[in-house]
Formats: C-alpha cells, sequence, structure tokens
C-alpha cells in the first residue's frame, strides 16, 4: 500500500519551487549515483501496427525514479545531460536495458519485439558508440536487428557525409535507424534525400495541427510525407496519436505505425510485460 501512494507522486519539479539552477545543480550533482543506484527506469510505450493491428514494437522512454518515489521526466534533465556530457553513458545504459530485457523475453520463451532507444547527439558521435553498441549486442547475444536507434533531425544539420558513414556502419551491423520528431525543426528533403534511415517518426506536433478542424495545408503535407517515405522504402510512425478520430486518419494515410495515448502511456517494463507480452509465450 505505501508503494501504491508512492507511485502517485507528482512526475515533475514545480520551477515555482526549485529554479532552474538550483535544480540542475542538485540533478548534476545525483546523476552519477542514480545511475550506479539504478534510478534511471527504462519506461515503453507500444507502438502499434496498423496493418496488421498488432504490436509492431516498443519505444524506450527514461524515467528517473528518486529513492523517495519521485517520478522525473527526462524533459527535466535531458537538455542538462546533453550539456554535460552524461547522455553519452545514460544513452548507453537505456540500450544495454533494452538489450537485456529482449534477452529476457528470448529466456522466457517469449516472442521478442523490437526496442528503440533514443540516442542524444553527443552519443551519437561519441567515437566509441559503434564498438559499445556492438558489445551490448554481442553480450547479450541478440540479434541487432531488434534494436533500433531514434536520432534527432537537428543531427543532420552539421556534417551530413559523416552521419551518413556512421549510419551505414550502424545498419551493416544489422542495427535500425529511425528519425524521430520529423516535423518539428529543419526538416528538409535534403535530409530523405540523402540519409538512407529505416524509419521516419512524424512529429506529434504534426498530428496536433493536422487534427484541427479545417486544417487541409496540414492533412495534405502529412499524407505527402507518408507516400514520399514509402516510394524511398522508410516506414513511418506517426506520434503523440491520442484519439479515436486522429488513429482513423493516420490509417487513412497508409501510414505504417501509430504511437501515444490512445494505445498506451509509456509504462514500466513490467507492466508493459504484463499487458502485451505475456500472450506471446511459446511462439
Ligand atoms: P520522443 O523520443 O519524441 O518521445 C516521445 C514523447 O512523447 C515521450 O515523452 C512520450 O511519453 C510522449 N508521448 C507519447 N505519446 C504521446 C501522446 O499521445 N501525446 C503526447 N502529448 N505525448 C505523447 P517523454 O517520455 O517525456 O520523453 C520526452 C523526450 O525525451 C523524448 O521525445 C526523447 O527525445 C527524450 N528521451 C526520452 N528518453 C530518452 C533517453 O533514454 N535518451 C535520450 N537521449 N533522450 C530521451
Ligand atoms: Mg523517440
Ligand atoms: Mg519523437
Ligand atoms: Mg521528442
Amino acid at each position: 500500500k505505501a508503494k501504491e501512494k508512492r507511485r502517485s507522486r507528482i512526475c515533475f519539479y514545480d520551477a515555482s519551487l526549485h529554479e532552474t539552477m538550483k535544480l540542475e545543480n542538485y540533478l548534476e550533482g545525483r546523476m552519477q549515483y542514480a545511475l550506479e543506484t539504478r534510478e534511471f527506469h527504462m519506461f515503453l510505450q507500444p507502438k502499434i501496427n496498423l496493418k496488421t493491428n498488432s504490436l509492431g514494437g516498443a519505444e524506450a522512454l527514461v524515467r528517473w525514479v528518486e529513492d523517495n518515489g519521485v517520478v522525473i521526466c527526462p524533459d527535466q534533465f535531458i537538455p542538462l545531460f546533453e550539456k554535460n556530457g552524461f547522455c553519452v553513458q545514460l544513452d548507453q545504459y537505456m540500450v544495454e536495458c533494452a538489450c537485456q530485457k529482449i534477452r529476457e523475453w528470448i529466456d522466457k520463451g517469449i516472442e521478442p519485439i523490437g526496442i528503440a532507444v533514443n540516442q542524444s547527439k553527443s552519443t551519437f558521435y561519441e567515437s566509441d558508440h559503434i564498438d559499445a553498441l556492438c558489445r551490448l549486442v554481442e553480450k547479450y547475444q541478440i540479434p541487432p536487428k531488434l534494436i533500433t536507434l531514434e536520432i534527432l533531425e537537428g543531427l543532420a544539420m552539421e556534417n551530413i557525409k559523416e552521419l551518413n558513414r556512421k549510419i551505414e556502419q550502424l545498419q551493416k551491423t544489422g542495427f535500425q535507424i529511425s528519425m524521430d520528431d520529423f516535423g518539428s525543426g529543419y526538416s528538409s528533403l535534403n535530409t530523405l534525400a540523402k540519409l538512407k534511415i529505416n524509419e521516419l517518426k512524424l512529429d506529434k506536433g504534426f498530428l496536433r495541427e493536422a487534427s484541427l478542424e479545417g486544417n487541409q495545408r496540414s492533412k495534405i503535407i502529412m499524407k505527402q510525407i507518408v507516400q514520399l517515405a514509402d516510394c524511398l522504402s522508410i516506414s513511418t510512425v506517426v506520434e503523440g496519436v491520442e484519439t479515436k478520430k486522429e488513429e482513423s486518419f493516420i490509417r487513412s494515410l497508409g501510414c505504417n505505425y501509430g504511437q501515444g495515448y490512445y494505445y498506451s502511456r509509456p509504462v514500466s517494463s513490467k507492466e508493459f510485460d504484463i499487458r502485451y507480452m505475456e500472450d506471446r509465450r511459446g511462439y
């Protein structure tokens, strides 16, 4: 019962309680300890295959659960960790959690699904990055095909040649590459032309716009992006699906996957197993 109570604690620090600087100092002072004592948890959110109407994969989203039961969401610490370099360790830790989970499914005779892990810019450009990933799939003896790396389109702004080399190297090893939050920032057709990604995630802002009554232009643009991706053999995910109406809309676009609160919020990996993985036993 005490646990129930602890679980319902707030999901963010109130900016009026701690000024940003104080909060940053506090988080920075605790991050290494938090990593070592496993305060970072991998939550999972299902990705629904719209063609088969079944579970098509999951996205790993980090939650910082402090020992006092307070849960801190990534928007409150990822930008800080990107600045101070800690993201590299955290992202690698999350890949390890994903590999571990897939290994656990396989060991239990549960048909595994792929897990997508977010990779910050500093992680992606870390010199040891590819080797570190290879060591992890090797350690847990899982097919790299089941790990998708989500990168942000902002990465493509810098050195697109260098980025493409990285992507191709990772794909040669078997990893899947997804472009996250497409349409939220500097998206350009050049990105699509030059980068040989496997998957495109249309930013939830797109769907919000298109869901507004009478916003025909946004609807047309989404449809064309999905078709364009399709022609380039890039699979598409629409994020932020919250309503039945939005789900019907993304189906009408012909996109491959949907992700959002309409299907499920991100849940703890234990909860995820109970809801989605138990009936995949004995495949
Ligand atoms: P993202 O990768 O674009 O992840 C999707 C975000 O949208 C998640 O927020 C998810 O909880 C939220 N979301 C899912 N469905 C819906 C919906 O229907 N409506 C709305 N309004 N939101 C929805 P979250 O978990 O707070 O993560 C925020 C961002 O933090 C992520 O955006 C990602 O960029 C970053 N992040 C999360 N985990 C990691 C990580 O392990 N490493 C790195 N580098 N970044 C991470
Ligand atoms: Mg993501
Ligand atoms: Mg996203
Ligand atoms: Mg995002």
